[in-house]
């Protein structure tokens, strides 16, 4: 089970998620994993920039915040003295590192990726000991675990990747002894180490991929990811107010979902617990009667073959082109080296069949840095205008129609367009992958909202699964 920043947001909220461990825990052995209070992620990594430009006082005023919220959590869960000291003393030990860590950079003024992974990963080791003091003082023996223990990556900070074999005889050695003692161990989400001992992380949000990652390491029969939403919802519910929630989904419809910014699961989320086909349910931590979403191998099928529609805001639309570009062989290779040697993350392509325009789609946070690379990439070409522009808007969108069963299913294309042609929604770009899975479409960051509504109307996903 992994519980998000909102589900240990307080004494309260933990004190609710610790309710759901100890119920589950009478019939079923089990591990935790926990992200950041939250917030906290944020904070600590706004005040390493403060630090960054020589601030010195951000960091110790923040680690005093930090101190402050934890031990008044830890005094509500709490009642046991000793047990209570004991992790008041680890979270001063950990805060004493976060403040070093801190000072180090003001000092310096400068924030490695490394250091910047240290810092981040503050939150999730304060939290993981103060729910796992909340556990025991509900009569649920249990004890933390950092999962720099477990889960080893490669030193690709800020967005490292799991070694999976590795990751499976350090979580079997660390945990299996846990687990056959009756305890419930209660796991920092987020985090790993490198094999020889450097902490990372997975990138933000990153704590639903560590409870994959441990899930499948542990070989789980199911993974729970307890969030404050009520599973995976057939649109953003804040923009379509018909958005219900989907009883069943498929790896791949709901990977297709998370990828294009449904904010409910981290993209790299499902990637462990496919070769082993574990479910992974995403239910909701304050209101524990509701089933939820169960992300299963196949999914159910519903009518009409879309399951979900989403849309993706915060992101930029690249494009590398002109006339003189046609023929040109390796532009397109070159353009996404480029954007792989960033790990920017291409979230939609197009290339029309004139050859004379490459578009593509990656995040707002992503933007500049591409555009400057391709830049400096294809400065000869621009001297001698063998590629013409490459330019940025980043007020656009992708909005994507999802759903396994629309493969082979003609007509979702036409009636999607033929609704937003109804609309009046101008469109920019468009992709289909051969997998059929999806069909998405760029529009101008004012359409998403009456894209949305005319193809959920479109496809009656307001009437469809709920639970
Ligand atoms: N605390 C981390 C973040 O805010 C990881 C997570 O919450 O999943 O990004
Ligand atoms: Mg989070």
């Amino acid at each position: 089970m992994k519980f998000g920043g909102t589900s240990v947001g307080d004494a309260t909220c933990i004190r609710r998620s610790a309710e759901i461990v100890a119920n589950a825990s009478r019939e079923h052995s089990l591990a935790v994993v926990v992200s950041a209070m939250s917030g906290v992620t944020n904070r600590l990594i706004d005040a390493a920039h403060q630090a960054k430009r020589g601030d010195r006082d951000a960091g110790k005023t923040l680690a005093e915040a930090l101190h402050r919220q934890h031990f008044e959590a830890l005094a509500m869960l709490v009642s046991n003295e000793k047990s209570r000291m004991q992790v008041q003393h680890r979270i001063e030990e950990i805060l004493g590192e976060g403040s070093r860590l801190y000072e180090g950079t003001a000092l310096l003024r400068e924030l490695t990726p490394r250091t910047l992974d240290s810092i981040s990963s503050l939150g999730e080791r304060l939290c993981a000991p103060v729910v796992s003091a909340a556990l025991c003082d509900m009569g649920v023996a249990s004890s933390a675990v950092e999962a720099t223990e477990l889960i080893v990556t490669d030193s690709f900070h800020g967005g490292a990747e799991p070694q999976a074999d590795a990751t499976r005889q350090r979580s079997h050695a660390r945990i299996g002894p846990i687990l056959n003692a009756g305890q419930v161990p209660v796991v920092t989400g987020f985090i790993g180490a490198t094999a020889d001992g450097v902490l990372t992380t997975l990138g933000r949000g990153g704590s639903d991929y560590s409870a994959t990652i441990l899930g499948a390491a542990l070989d789980a029969e199911e993974i729970i990811i307890w969030t404050d939403v009520e599973g995976v919802l057939t649109a953003d519910p804040r923009l379509v107010s018909e958005a219900r929630t989907i009883a069943e989904i498929s790896y791949r419809e709901a990977a297709e979902l998370a990828y294009f910014g449904a904010k409910v699961l981290h993209p790299k989320t499902l990637r462990p617990v496919l070769p082993a086909g574990i479910p992974v349910w995403i239910r909701n931590s304050f209101a524990p009667e509701k089933l939820g979403t169960k992300i299963t191998q196949h999914g159910r099928s519903i009518g009409g073959g879309v399951k979900a529609l989403t849309a993706i805001r915060d992101v930029a639309l690249i494009s590398v082109g002109g006339p003189g570009i046609v023929g040109v062989p390796d532009v397109v290779g070159r353009t996404f080296s480029t954007t792989a040697q960033l790990r920017a993350e291409v979230l939609l392509i197009s290339q029309s069949s004139s050859q004379n325009d490459i578009c593509f789609i990656v995040a707002k946070a992503h933007a500049q840095a591409t555009l400057e690379a391709l830049h400096r990439e294809f400065a000869q070409d621009l001297a001698h205008q063998v590629v013409e522009h490459i330019t940025m808007d980043p007020n656009i969108a992708i909005v994507a129609v999802v759903g396994e069963n629309m493969r082979g299913t003609p007509g979702v294309a036409g009636r999607t367009f033929h609704a937003l042609g109804r609309e009046g929604v101008n469109i920019i770009a468009i992709a289909q992958g051969s997998s059929e899975t999806n069909i998405s479409f760029v529009v101008s960051d004012q359409s998403v909202k009456p894209a949305l509504l005319a193809t959920h109307r479109e496809f009656g996903l307001g009437k469809l699964t709920s639970n």
